[in-house]
């Protein structure tokens, strides 16, 4: 891994080098949005932090539309711990009663996405923060979760939601004005009621609806691996199928991968999960030329 002295140490004449090798990237995704899941150590690692800001602010400056959104698993264990509540997953799904609903959405809509709000900002961009309630944007209804190994069962995840339509209005306008939007994945119902949605699936969806040239989701661990821990460079619909129902697939990594096949499904060039404690994880997957992490293939 690269630190800062190795940089430093970088003469001049390799640096531009370097710069002149991204111009081909620059050049093809100018114009195009990517949203990016961010999640995993890469949000609470401070120095992960900043690079992940800078990579963001740099990709808007070369002309690309870059959308965020969040995710917070361990921020809301923190809060829900000092509270006295303990989290519970059902198939990668955070168990969802009222209160814990409650210290989602301080901490998502509030404590988190502010703070990457600022990052961004000091980074040198100009982020605007949003929840699902902003623009009317992400409408949801109760996630109705059959079990995975007997379908006719189902499970009772309180208030998660399933996404009913995401309209992008919002985050467009806010695009085209040089912003860059930060989405908390909260999603509002019928009655006004608030519903929790996995960030993946959010990404996933509002790559969908933007029609982006990449998802990519940042995430705690290389990629997708197999039974050994070797980790699987592409993935295609089959094998996923296969990983899931033999159990090579759990916890967080079910929603990941079924959003990220949606998403490939649904017309988004690229999907990739990447590892987000590689420094500068975002600009080495879109300027670079080397591939990291998982594609899936539709
Ligand atoms: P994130 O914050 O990125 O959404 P999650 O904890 O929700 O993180 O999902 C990533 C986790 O999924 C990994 O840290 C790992 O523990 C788990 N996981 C389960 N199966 C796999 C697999 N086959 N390959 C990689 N990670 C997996
Ligand atoms: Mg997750």
């Amino acid at each position: 891994m690269t630190t800062p002295t190795d940089i430093t140490s970088i003469a001049p004449r390799d640096k531009a080098e370097i710069l002149a090798q991204a111009l081909p990237y620059i050049r093809k995704f100018h114009g195009k949005t990517m949203v990016i899941k961010y999640g995993g150590n890469a949000m609470t690692d401070p120095a992960l932090q900043q690079d992940f800001a800078e990579d963001v602010v740099l990709l808007k400056l070369v002309g690309i539309n870059p959308v965020v959104v969040h995710g917070g698993g361990p921020q809301i264990e923190t809060l829900l711990k000092r509270l006295g509540k303990e989290g519970k997953f059902i198939q990668g799904m955070r168990v969802t009663d009222a209160e814990t609903m409650e210290v989602v959405e301080w901490v998502l809509g509030g404590e988190v996405q502010q703070d990457i709000v600022g990052l961004i900002n000091q980074a040198g961009g100009k982020a605007v923060g949003l929840t699902g309630r902003d623009g009317a944007m992400i409408r949801a209804r109760k996630l109705r979760m059959a079990d995975q190994q007997d379908p006719t069962r189902e499970h009772d995840v309180g208030q998660v939601g399933d996404i009913e339509s995401i309209d992008p209005g919002v985050v467009k306008a806010l695009q085209d004005d040089a912003f860059i939007p930060v989405v908390s994945p909260i999603g509002f119902g019928e009655n006004n009621e608030s519903y929790n949605i996995n960030a993946d699936v959010v990404a996933a969806k509002l790559a969908t609806v933007l029609q982006a040239e990449k998802l990519l989701m940042l995430t705690n661990i290389r990629g997708v691996l197999d039974k050994n821990g070797d980790l699987l460079t592409e993935l295609t619909p089959r094998e996923i199928d296969a990983l899931v129902a033999d159990g090579t697939i759990s916890g967080g990594m079910i929603p990941k991968i079924a959003g990220a096949l949606d998403a490939a499904k649904s017309g988004v060039n690229a999907v990739h999960i990447i590892d987000g404690r590689v420094p500068h994880a975002l600009l080495l997957e879109v300027l670079g030329n080397e591939p990291f992490g998982t594609m899936i293939k539709s």
